[in-house]
């Protein structure tokens, strides 16, 4: 279900660790910024004689901005002035003609950058033929990884960041109000250049990154080797789980199981419990010679016990590593905390106004409702692990062989896809007019694997949908995918192609990509002319959002109270941190779970593998299915096709004005509590 954005120069400033950024061998630690405030100054009121008036809080800004960028490697303080002096455009009707050359360039940049990678990445996304390691090795070329080292050193990146200066997250807010889509526009390329993290940070992050990368990756139980007392196990000798994803999974997939279901999914969950709270012996994991008994920690091999040492707080070391990699680059960068550049950088929403909004839905009255229908459902009070309660799950009530013989028959290759796209579009209720323009503009391809959706990146291109279909042809479960990606296109081909600047194309983050693509794989029977007629589907639908937006909102706010306690406490030790993130957990349980569960200080929230792999990831999760639903809703009520037009068209704004102008409300919680509580009295 993924979809593919290259955001070169993006993510490379924002994230400042992600493995393909740049290397800038000018700027290495120490090396700061040496621009005093009085030549700063000296610079501004010279050039305000050259400037328009409605340009000085620009000219301002631009000169702080530059100035916070430039380092002693590159110039002399004079040498700074006359920079300024010559390449400052004062005038605003000649800026707008510098915004066109310059958005005219990174398109070509950002857009053949784009379909290099594509292109190199080739044999290893679509079939063709036994990948070898040449394959690898320029499939994983990254041929943009020098790009912003490049600008900074022949100054282009100065000459942007002195014209289109950088605007906070709070600013664009505040006067993005009264912005036109120009102004927007400029405010967009001004974020091209925001940083200038050395490159020893940025390789440091990296390598810790991938080491917790590794960590997780390798974090495997041999489910048959877990044992009870009498040393029998009840998981297939040949299961393996990885951590936490596979084991979350195979406590959902034991609702059906009525025989042992409860007592598999309580081995389980005694198995997350003693990763959270590093009891486990570190030789169990990963590891097939050895049976375990996760209730009394006893470790066996060939039926005699062996002394097994506990993984002694590996998995918080992990965590502190990646904290400390990233806090170096704090001093760096206008966002001056990791917790900053992940929300109000990448997320484009503050931690505080995430952290109240997940306040306020757990909070809400309709947790108890639902909790109580699942009670009811499962003819038991509840235990902790129904956080993942999988029981809302709407079934299509079709037979899925009937379906299979359908899209197979259908579409027996990728050809067959790609030239039913209009017929989709036009089913939608685009125009034939549009749906062929939109069709022209998207590449069907086989895949490897399951499929996925890439982007175009400049207009002229196409965006990729690959889809995996067999010699018999496409299957259900392949074709409900191919739809995912489908949406993943439209949005791709009107964010790029029908927004009125470049630097404004793409939508404000991955949860408005989602969102469409969602939408499209819901109407995936429509497209086949099969109408849905169960009539709970819907309700069941939400009451699954809601309880998923319950587990995701709570592990999130233990992960951002991590992140919080790390800044408070930046020389503590793996265990000392171990025990904040085990009453964090508990704090978070106590009160907003608790109540509803009946038992008291669970650590449970705490066992997602991101927190080590993908740090400060989670909150993305649960702002996607909030902003999913709502632009479901809004698409229900009105007319589809013009207003997904509409809609994706307006570019990446932040997402607070992107949903004012798309749904006309804030980014709330509300529409999902009351289409709860109208699902509550449908489902009993
Ligand atoms: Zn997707």
């Amino acid at each position: 279900m993924r979809t593919i954005l290259i955001l070169l120069f993006v993510s490379a400033v924002i994230s400042g660790c992600t493995p393909n950024v740049s290397e800038n061998k000018n700027v290495t630690t120490g090396d700061m910024p040496n621009i005093s405030e009085v030549t700063i100054d000296k610079v501004i009121s010279s050039l305000k004689g050259s400037t328009d008036k409605d340009s000085y809080q620009r000219l301002e800004k631009g000169v702080k901005h530059a100035a916070s960028l430039w380092r002693a490697s590159d110039g002399t303080e004079e040498e700074f002035v006359d920079f300024c002096e010559k390449n400052f455009t004062g005038d605003s009707d000649r800026l707008f003609k510098v915004y066109e050359k310059a958005s005219r360039n990174i398109e070509i940049l950002y857009g053949y950058f784009n379909e290099i990678t594509l292109g190199l990445r080739k044999p290893l996304d679509e079939p063709m033929g036994e990948i070898g390691p040449i394959d690898e090795m320029f499939g994983s070329y990254s041929v943009g990884a020098h790009l912003i080292e490049d600008m900074y050193k022949n100054k282009i990146a100065f000459y942007i960041a002195l014209n289109f200066p950088y605007y906070s997250l709070k600013e664009k807010e505040e006067f993005g109000k009264n912005w036109s889509r120009k102004e927007w526009a400029y405010a967009r390329l001004g974020d091209v250049f925001t940083s200038r993290i050395p490159s020893d940070l940025i390789r440091k992050a990296g390598e810790v990154g991938s080491e917790s990368e590794m960590y997780i990756a390798r974090y495997n139980i041999y489910m048959g080797n877990v044992v009870d007392g009498t040393g029998k196990s009840l998981f297939p000798a040949d299961m393996v789980l990885l951590a936490h994803w596979n084991l979350r999974d195979e406590i959902k997939s034991n609702y059906a199981n009525k025989t042992n279901g409860l007592e598999k999914q309580g081995t389980i969950y005694k198995v997350m419990t003693r990763i959270i709270d590093q009891s486990i012996p570190a030789d169990v994991i990963n590891n097939k010679d050895l049976k375990w008994d996760p209730a009394t920690n006893q470790v066996t091999k060939d039926g005699k016990p062996v002394d097994a040492a506990s993984e002694n707080n590996a998995r918080y070391q992990q965590i502190l590593n990646n904290f400390r990699a990233m806090k170096a680059m704090d001093e760096y960068t206008p966002l001056n905390s990791a917790i900053k550049r992940a929300f109000e950088g990448n997320m484009e929403i503050t931690q505080p106004e995430a952290e109240k909004l997940f306040r306020e839905f757990l909070s809400s009255k309709e947790v108890k409702q639902v909790a109580a229908l699942i009670s009811k459902r499962l003819g038991r009070d509840l235990k902790p692990w129904d956080i993942w309660y999988d029981g809302f799950k709407a079934r299509s009530g079709i037979d899925e062989t009937k379906l299979n013989a359908i899209t197979e028959k259908r579409y027996p290759n990728a050809a067959a896809f790609q030239s039913d796209i209009p017929r989709m579009l036009m089913t939608l209720g685009f125009s034939k007019e549009k749906a062929n323009y939109i069709a022209d503009k998207i590449e069907v391809d086989p895949a490897r694997g399951s499929g996925h959706a890439w982007g175009a990146s400049m207009k002229g291109s196409k965006a990729h949908l690959r889809t995996r279909i067999p010699a018999s042809g496409m299957n259900y479960k392949g074709y409900n995918i191919a739809v995912h990606e489908f949406g993943h296109n439209v949005e791709q081909t009107i964010s790029l192609y029908d927004v009125d600047y470049y630097t404004l194309h793409g939508v404000p983050n991955t949860a408005f990509t989602e969102a469409l693509a969602f939408v499209f794989q819901k109407r995936d029977l429509m497209l086949l002319g099969i109408n849905n007629t169960d009539t709970k589907k819907e309700a069941l639908e939400t009451l699954d959002n809601f309880w998923s937006l319950y587990e995701i909102m709570g592990v999130s706010l233990v992960d951002q109270g991590m992140w919080k306690w790390m800044y408070d406490n930046p020389e503590a030790t793996p265990a000392q941190l171990k025990e904040a993130v085990l009453k964090i957990a508990k704090d978070v349980w106590n009160e907003y779970y608790a109540p509803v569960f009946g038992v008291k200080d669970q650590t449970i929230l705490a066992i997602y593998s991101h927190m080590i792999n993908a740090p400060l990831y989670l909150s993305n999760y649960a702002f996607g299915y909030l902003i999913q639903f709502q632009i479901e809703q809004h698409l229900k009520n009105s007319d589809f096709a013009t207003e997904v037009e509409r809609i994706y068209k307006l570019g990446r704004l932040t997402p607070v004005a992107w949903m004012k102008e798309a749904v006309h409300k804030p980014i709330s919680i509300t529409p999902v509590l009351t289409n709860v509580d109208e699902a509550l009295k449908i489902v009993k």
